[in-house]
């Protein structure tokens, strides 16, 4: 089976995750998916791949050598729209133009430039109505396709090769049952970015702030002097941190600070910040705004009462990388003898690789050829997905 076939028969599977279960795997069809993909990995010859108590596969490929590289795909797909793509559409030599899905649905150029990056590329498209399940199926179909390489030419690599594909990545828990031990890895690698000229060690250091603020209720009619609406303070609130740092406002490594939730009346008003810089120096400055802009209320208005809880969710794994960049010079070293180019892009967010490099076993990431993902407009390229395995091969020499 080759990597398209066998990618086609991944997407074939909805495992979208669901971000209201409280199960793990939030949905049985990551478990179903599961042992398929163990029984592939046998069938290739990867006899010691099994699936966890959690639904997680494992698999080692023993080399004989005194290192070895993990790589880590998922195998849930956005909760967005569906997947169990069966019917994806191959566009061989992409020329440039817009792309008709089906009679309700164009992914135009102009609406998505990242398709000139692709002329000339194979491409797979949707149907329009699923998603394509690229993010991050290809990750996995190009992890099965570099295995079968490396279990017949062991004598080119010097790394016994692990491989691991987790549940629920895209409702933020992937990392939560992944188990570094299992793993038997020195460091990892993520496949599951887009373009395969890009890779990441830097992302947000991230907190989540909670403030509540309390005022005075008292009849309208008779309010004169007596009244504090809480929902006009926390109005004032808000009002007091900067304007332009919001996620509307900022890119690449800009931070912001993201009111995502508020609820209120006159006695107690709820709010919900989200706080993101990969900095974390400037995030405990975001930190210090929200507190200053509590004193000023609370100065403001002695009778008023305002709480702020904030809480450390995920950290910027550059921060473990300064002390051992060996897993980022490898990647280069990979590039440089491929002859192709790599960028590195700070992430906008966290990943599974950040969490899990915090568990102890480092984890940049790296791109798959998977464009648009989360919609009906997700495409992958081929071409990009094969050109990676090539790219495994100079990483793993
Ligand atoms: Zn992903």
């Amino acid at each position: 089976m080759d990597i398209l076939e066998r990618f086609k028969k991944y997407i074939a599977f909805d495992t979208k995750s669901d971000p209201t279960s409280s199960e793990y795997p939030s949905v049985k069809s990551e478990l179903e998916f599961g042992k398929i993909l163990v029984n592939d990995l046998k069938e290739i010859g990867i006899d010691s791949a099994y699936q966890d108590e959690y639904g997680i596969v494992y698999a080692f490929i023993d080399n004989k050598k005194e290192k070895t590289i993990g790589l880590i795909s998922h195998m849930d797909t956005a909760p967005t729209i569906d997947g169990g793509l069966k019917n994806p559409r191959l566009i061989e030599h992409y020329e440039g133009s817009d792309i008709k899905l089906n009679d309700k649905y164009t992914m135009k150029v102009s609406d998505f430039p990242i398709l000139k990056s692709v002329i000339g590329e194979d491409i797979l498209v949707t149907d329009g109505e699923h998603l394509m399940g690229g993010d991050d199926k290809a990750g996995i179909a190009i992890i099965f396709e570099f295995a079968k390489y490396f279990l017949f030419h062991k004598d080119e690599f010097n790394y016994n090769l692990a491989i691991s594909f987790t549940c629920d990545e895209e409702i933020g828990r992937g990392a939560s049952r992944f188990d570094v031990k299992k793993m038997k890895a020195d460091f990892a690698y993520t496949l599951d970015g887009e373009s395969i000229y890009e890779a990441n060690f830097e992302n947000f250091n991230a907190s989540e702030a909670k403030v509540t603020i309390f005022g005075v209720g008292v009849h309208p009619g008779n309010a004169k002097d007596i009244m504090i609406n809480s929902i006009l303070l926390a109005n004032e609130f808000n009002s007091l941190l900067p304007k332009d740092m919001i996620p509307s406002k900022t890119e690449e490594y800009q931070g912001f600070i993201h009111l995502d939730f508020i609820k209120g009346d006159v006695e107690k008003t709820e709010m919900e910040y989200i706080l993101r810089d990969h900095d974390k120096v400037l995030l405990e400055e975001k930190k210090e705004m929200l507190l200053k802009a509590k004193k000023v209320i609370e100065s403001k208005y002695p009778k008023a009462k305002v709480e702020v809880s904030i809480k450390d969710e995920y950290k910027n794994m550059r921060d473990y990388f300064i002390k051992d960049m060996t897993p980022i010079e490898m990647i280069n070293r990979a590039y440089i003898n491929s002859k192709l180019p790599i960028k590195y892009t700070p992430i906008r967010g966290g990943t599974d690789g950040a969490t899990i490099t915090y568990m102890g076993l480092p984890c940049p990431n790296l791109g798959t050829g998977d464009f648009n993902p989360h919609g009906r407009f997700e495409f992958v390229s081929v071409t990009q997905m094969k050109q990676m395995v090539e790219i495994l091969k100079e990483l793993f020499k």
